[in-house]
């Protein structure tokens, strides 16, 4: 069985995550994906809520489990007995970064957790949850980049109503 972890924020999760999750979901038997409950970023949804939300997103994908860890990956690796991670490359901007961060938990891992990239498909290539919070928060149009359970959501966290939303 290969499985395999795809860690993130996801706050909230887009349709650029829910694209490396379908791809991975492809090439992997099982893929768990679990949110980094960080406690340096002040996140917009819980940890429960991001939770829930990527529940409800992969509800299609049978071998789709979603879970949320604290700490080191390479622990939280190590004590579910996994051995890749998936992440997602957007542009050359997300490569100094994911590049470092791949070595590092290879490293802390002594060998034992390696990262496999997928690059975005070009529609999602510009979303981040980082803009589209920007955008929600100014009751702009987000129907392309997360699904509208999660707009709603979105638009209730930032008290926007009805009437002050651009055309969804
Ligand atoms: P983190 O804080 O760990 O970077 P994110 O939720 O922002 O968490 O991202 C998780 C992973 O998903 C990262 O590898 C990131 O590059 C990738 N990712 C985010 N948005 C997209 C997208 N639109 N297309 C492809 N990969 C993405």
């Amino acid at each position: 069985m290969k499985r395999a972890v795809y860690p993130g924020s996801f706050d909230p999760m887009t349709y650029g995550h829910l694209d490396i999750i379908n791809r991975a979901a492809e090439i992997f038997d099982v893929l768990i994906v679990s949110v980094l409950n960080n406690n340096q970023k002040t996140p917009l949804f819980s940890v429960e809520e991001r939770v829930k939300i990527l529940k409800e997103a992969t509800k299609h994908l049978p071998n789709v489990q979603v879970d949320s860890f604290s700490g080191l990956l390479t622990n939280y690796a190590a004590v579910n007995d996994l051995h890749v991670a998936v992440r997602g490359l957007r542009a050359i901007t997300d490569f100094e970064y994911e590049l470092q961060l791949a070595q590092t938990n290879r490293m802390l891992s002594g060998g034992k957790l390696d990262t496999v990239f997928l690059t975005t498909s070009l529609e999602y290539a510009y979303l981040s949850s980082s803009s589209v919070k920007e955008i929600a928060s100014f009751g702009g149009d987000i129907s392309k980049a997360v699904p509208d359970f999660v707009g709603e959501m979105m638009f209730e966290k930032y008290r926007i109503g009805q009437l002050d939303r651009q055309t969804r």
